[in-house]
């Protein structure tokens, strides 16, 4: 995954790739205390653009909050490290993965004096779940693993310790045979997914869990929720979703900055509409494209040029 990256950003300068490194005794490795990003660069007709750098940025900072976790640089200064890397890097398009953690002092559960850690990398990342997830969609199946409760962590934050659970949703749906998994919240309606927002689309109108429903207020979510409101669906962004209506949706689609625009073809087996990407996934879809490409106007805000 990795091949070709020659520099990282770290605490303040520019590293080589080898260089890029941790004590083992670091806290954020023992405990998970450490907040993250993913954020996409694309390759607009306008030239590299990280799209909606400002909001990931600032989810960035909001994630450390409830863990003390004090980012010690300014946001000008990530910003200018993250295109500086990216020119370095000759990248056009890439996914940008920023991470803050507590580092290595002392292995109470308390940080206590641990210094917060910053690195920003950056590298070619095409399709999350593959370019024919894309076009024809991917199989998925209900987790038997539930989401924490927002009052066991906050679920609106990407923190690191959280993604465990991630990676037993997404190992067990890959170890049935299917592509990627729906996890249910605590009360047992949907969530999202692993590292995806989920939407549901039933006769001509796009539901989407809201966000005391334990997700994550994914950015590629708003897009979506904006894309299709200015394309004159209603969408309903409070939903509450039951297991039983996935089976019974017209079309089902995941929003992610890694993911995308995937829509689903079945769930448990059970065949969503065609079983191919529905109309309104289509055109959200090609919506979104056209989008981060650079091909839509009135939205130059969301971009930050290279
Ligand atoms: N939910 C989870 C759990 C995620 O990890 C992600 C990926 N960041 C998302 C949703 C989608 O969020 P975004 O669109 O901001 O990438």
């Amino acid at each position: 995954m990795f091949q070709g990256v020659d520099e990282l950003w770290m605490d303040g300068e520019f590293v080589d790739f080898d260089d890029a490194q941790i004590h083992v005794l670091t806290h954020g490795l023992h405990y998970g205390s450490g907040v993250f990003e993913g954020v996409r660069c694309y390759d607009t007709v306008d030239g590299p653009a990280v799209f909606r750098w400002e909001e990931h940025l600032e989810r960035f900072y909001q994630s450390g909050k409830p863990y003390d976790l004090d980012i010690p640089f300014e946001p000008e200064e990530l910003t200018e490290a993250t295109i500086e890397l990216i020119r370095r890097e000759e990248l056009e398009s890439c996914y940008i993965r920023p991470i803050a953690f507590y580092g290595y002092d002392s292995l109470g559960v308390s940080p206590g004096d641990c210094p917060t850690k910053v690195a920003i990398g950056a590298w070619p990342w095409g399709a999350y779940l593959g370019e024919d997830a894309l076009e024809n969609g991917v199989d998925v199946m209900v987790s038997s693993w539930r989401k924490h409760a927002s009052s066991q962590i906050p679920t609106n934050m990407k923190t690191t310790g959280l993604y465990v659970n991630s990676m037993l949703a997404t190992e067990e749906a890959k170890g049935n045979g299917y592509t990627e998994a729906i996890v249910l919240n605590k009360e047992g309606n949907v969530a999202e997914g692993p590292g995806e927002n989920l939407f549901l689309v039933r006769d001509g109108e796009i539901y989407t869990p809201g966000l005391a429903e334990s997700i994550l207020d994914g950015i590629t979510r708003r897009t979506a929720i904006e894309l299709a409101r200015d394309l004159g669906y209603t969408v309903h962004d409070q939903a509450t979703i039951s297991r039983g209506e996935l089976y019974t949706a017209d079309e089902l689609f995941f929003t992610g900055t890694a993911a995308e625009v995937t829509p689903i073809r079945s769930v448990d087996d059970n065949v969503i509409g065609e079983g191919t990407k529905g109309p309104v996934t289509d055109e959200i879809q090609d919506q979104f494209f056209d989008l981060v490409e650079g091909r839509l106007d009135g939205y130059d805000d969301w971009f930050t040029y290279v």
